[in-house]
């Protein structure tokens, strides 16, 4: 179904934009329209708007777009906006719940204050709980769901349930969930307790990032994922890629593994440039390089 002919309840009607760019909702800055866009107020309000959609619309979910190219032409249905899913509670000493839109960063903070980790890997990763989930995300030798001891999900009915993590394999950036169209809405996450922690390890890692990583300028992170073995950066500097340029798309001087936007770039020049260093990598060194980045919506 083509969303913008989707009709909904006068309820939501209202707050429901159409021709939403993308490009707002995504680090790379980059993504044409998609038809629908709906940011939930919370849990219960997210659920209500998803029993009331005509059966077969299409759903993507959003977090904050740190790891996703939208491509030109924009995404067909609705998109769902997570940020409101914002709850994070302690449950008992080490065991906290976390909605979906929690903030990582916010995650590792509060940690810090409660005196329980690692969480501090978190400190630097610019997205939700619901994509850190999706991606299990990672940085400096700690990971999403060896945390993890449940999530709430739900589909695109709206019906929603517990699953205990056991139910999900995962690995280096990617997770296998046990059943299709599925979408975070919480999480249970246990650490250990960390008494005297402070928020020393946290500002280390965030410094050691600033060094080498271009952060603040408009990117997605890694780019493509480290092979075995060998890392996504040093193959494309060994390429002489370093600072290569397509469009308004450039690999950044400072770590080659990250692709920025100077500005002007559309995903049309991302696609250009991610597929010309993959055949490069390949020609050169014979290695396949895997975008870690996740592809929505159509050229
Ligand atoms: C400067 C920079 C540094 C980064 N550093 C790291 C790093 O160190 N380690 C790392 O792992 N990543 C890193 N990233 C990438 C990115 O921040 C992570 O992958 C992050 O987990 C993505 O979260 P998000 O909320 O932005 O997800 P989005 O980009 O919005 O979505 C990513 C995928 O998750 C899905 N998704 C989002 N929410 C849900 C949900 N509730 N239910 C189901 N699916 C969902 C989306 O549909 C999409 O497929 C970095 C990115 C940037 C820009």
């Amino acid at each position: 179904m083509n969303g913008n002919l989707l009709v909904v309840d006068l309820e939501f009607e209202a707050r429901l934009k159409r021709n939403e760019p993308m490009s707002r909702h995504t680090s790379w800055h980059v993504g044409g329209p998609a038809d629908a866009f709906f940011s939930p107020r919370d849990r219960a309000d997210l659920l209500a708007f998803l029993v009331s959609l005509p059966e077969g619309t299409p759903l993507f979910w959003l977090g904050l777009g740190s790891n996703l190219l939208v491509r030109d032409g924009g995404i067909r249905g609705v998109v769902i906006d997570t940020t409101g899913l914002a709850r994070l509670e302690r449950v008992n000493d080490t065991v906290i719940t976390c909605e979906a839109g929690v903030l990582c960063a916010r995650i590792a903070r509060q940690c810090v204050k409660w005196g329980i980790g690692p969480a501090e890997f978190l400190a630097g990763i610019p997205g939700t709980l619901g994509g850190a989930l999706a991606m299990n995300a990672g940085a400096f030798g700690g990971e999403t769901w060896p945390r993890v001891r449940s999530v709430d999900i739900c589909d695109a009915r709206g019906v929603d349930r517990r699953r205990d993590a056991r139910e999900y394999t995962f690995g280096y950036r990617h997770i296998v969930p046990p059943a299709a169209h599925e979408y975070f809405l919480a999480a249970t996450l246990e650490f250990e307790p960390r008494p005297g922690i402070t928020d020393e390890a946290m500002k280390e890692m965030l410094a050691k990032r600033k060094e080498t990583q271009p952060i603040g300028e408009w990117s997605c992170g890694s780019t493509f994922t480290n092979p075995p073995g060998d890392h996504a950066a040093r193959l494309i500097e060994a390429a002489g890629l370093k600072g290569h340029r397509v469009g308004g798309i450039q690999v950044s001087p400072k770590h080659a593994n990250f692709l920025v936007n100077t500005g002007e770039a559309t995903a049309a020049d991302v696609e250009a440039l991610v597929a010309y260093i993959q055949l490069q990598v390949r020609e050169k060194f014979d290695v396949v390089l895997t975008p870690e980045f996740r592809t929505a919506g159509e050229a």
